[in-house]
């Protein structure tokens, strides 16, 4: 590549699906999975003589989505027809936001690895989504006119919001973490289900390379669809290199459409943007514009709950937790939500983060379980990390009842009484074990009196070793510094 250095500019085009029961204009169900064309009627269908009528759901999981990016709600806003043809689009236009969108600004900033980072949002607008083309294994095999396609019109209808951001992100792995903040928010505001199995979040990513500090834009590519956040950072790292090669050899990049192959890793040319579409946009004459009203908006405002960004900074000045430990802990809303119910329970705030983003992620992974379906709350967490700080359980003891907590949904206190697991408190007969201990290992207690501080460590590891675990590490260590005539 030379030495020429480019500095890359991206920027996303988001769709997600809302999480409304119907359709955008349509009563029909927006129903994932159901067997095809069963979830239809006129208006979906585009039927003549059919009239839309706005969803008011539909409407407010917008505004929610614009308000949760700080973006400002229109007053009035728009809807167009998007005017082109494909088979899966009957009919012949799609109504989406042009000119008057719902709502435009706003920002969306996360935690990246050298610091916190912002993408500035251009718009947020409401449009329907469009059915699906399944093309049969012959189309595919052979790439001839043996092939054919079939059509589901199901997602004809389903409402979207369509997010754009400006060009601000600077890398893959900004965009990539740019998608999992926003899926994040969109999981939090109840906008969507964000499954992106199931196409509920799909991207398209723009992106231009220019000369390093120059102030003319680069020529953007867009690349379309790409399903996974992991395929949008192969995609871009792989139109990275692709453009680069092409402008330090001399050649201009070309403004045009293109799709990346999930087999190959590469991208390649859908269309030139000179055979790009001109949609020959218009307001759409069935619909009237959407009035939003300042006391809907703030009414929408007060039911939001609080955001990832505000309770990641919350919990870091209220309760001393790491910026790391913060972000993990703010991963979901019910796993904050159970974090903050174990605290107000009377736990450490550290501890309680570490646990449940260690052993309860540990847990959840190894017994392949479901995080919605949990047997334990924070109830079972608060007396976990009490008879931890009493004492009455070691570390090592304390995930055992934790695992066993778990898998049961029983009590901890419950266990630790059936088990007879809880810890020697006994100092008679910690002592005897001490003696044995430094009877078996003369050499480190020799080494720890003549100054050797981390031989303390393995003697106190003994003790404990030989208690099966049950004693207490701050007891030993006391026991073995008396017996051992030096003060700690
Ligand atoms: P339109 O699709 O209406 O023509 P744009 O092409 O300006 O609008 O923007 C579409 C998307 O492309 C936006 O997400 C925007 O951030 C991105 N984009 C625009 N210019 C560039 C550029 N030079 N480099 C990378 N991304 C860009
Ligand atoms: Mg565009
Ligand atoms: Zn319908």
């Amino acid at each position: 590549m030379g030495d020429v250095k480019y500095d890359v500019a991206i920027g996303l085009e988001i769709h997600v699906e809302l999480a409304t029961r119907t359709k955008l204009f349509c009563g029909c169900p927006s129903r994932f999975g159901a067997p095809p064309n069963t979830l239809v009627c006129p208006i979906c269908l585009g039927l003549p003589g059919s009239l839309p009528v706005l969803n008011r759901r539909a409407v407010e999981l917008g505004i929610l989505a614009a308000l949760a990016l700080g973006a400002e709600v229109a007053a009035e806003s728009v809807f167009a027809r998007k005017n082109y043809f494909y088979p899966d689009l009957p009919k012949g236009y799609q109504i989406s936001q042009y000119e008057r969108p719902l709502a435009t600004g706003g920002e969306l900033s996360w935690e990246g690895p050298g610091g916190p980072r912002t993408a500035r949002i251009r718009r947020v607008h409401l449009e329907e989504d469009a059915g699906k083309s399944l093309h049969g294994e012959d189309a595919a095999r052979s790439g001839s006119a043996a092939g054919y396609s079939l059509l589901d019109f199901n997602r004809c209808g389903v409402p979207l919001i369509e997010i754009v951001t400006e060009p601000d992100l600077t890398s893959p792995e900004d965009a990539r973490a740019f998608l999992e903040t926003l899926r994040q928010l969109l999981a939090y505001t109840d906008v969507s289900d964000v499954k992106l199995e199931e196409g509920s979040l799909r991207c398209d990513a723009n992106v231009s390379l220019r000369p390093a500090g120059a102030a003319q834009p680069g020529v953007p590519v867009e690349i379309k669809n790409v399903n996974s956040f992991r395929f949008v950072q192969r995609a871009l790292a792989y139109e990275i290199e692709r453009q680069a090669a092409r402008l330090a050899a001399g050649h201009p990049v070309a403004r045009e459409t293109r799709q990346y192959r999930e087999a190959t890793g590469s991208t390649e040319s859908l269309r030139s943007k000179e055979q790009a579409h001109d949609y020959r946009y218009f307001p759409d004459p069935d619909l009237v514009p959407v009035a939003v009203d300042p006391e809907w908006i703030e009414s929408l405002r007060r039911s939001l709950p609080e955001l990832p960004e505000a309770r990641r900074a919350r919990y870091r000045s209220q309760y001393g937790l790491t910026a790391q430990e913060a972000a993990l802990v703010t991963a979901s809303l019910p796993l904050a939500g159970f974090f903050e119910a174990t605290v107000a329970g009377g736990a450490d705030p550290r501890e309680a983060a570490n646990w449940l983003v260690g052993e309860l992620a540990r847990l959840l992974n190894a017994h392949a379980a479901d995080p919605s379906a949990l047997k334990i709350g924070p109830g079972h967490l608060v007396e976990l990390l009490g008879l931890l700080a009493a004492g009455v359980l070691s570390r090592p003891l304390a995930k055992e009842v934790f695992e066993e907590s778990f898998l049961s949904g029983r009590r901890p206190a419950d266990i630790v009484q059936a088990r007879g697991l809880s810890q020697t408190t006994d100092e008679a007969e910690l002592a005897r074990q001490v003696e044995a201990v430094l009877a078996a290992h003369t050499g480190p207690a020799g080494d720890y009196r003549a100054g050797k501080e981390r031989a303390l460590g393995f003697l106190v590891g003994q003790v404990m070793r030989a208690t099966g675990g049950r004693a207490n590490p701050g007891t030993v260590n006391r026991l073995l510094r008396d017996r051992l005539g030096r003060e700690g």
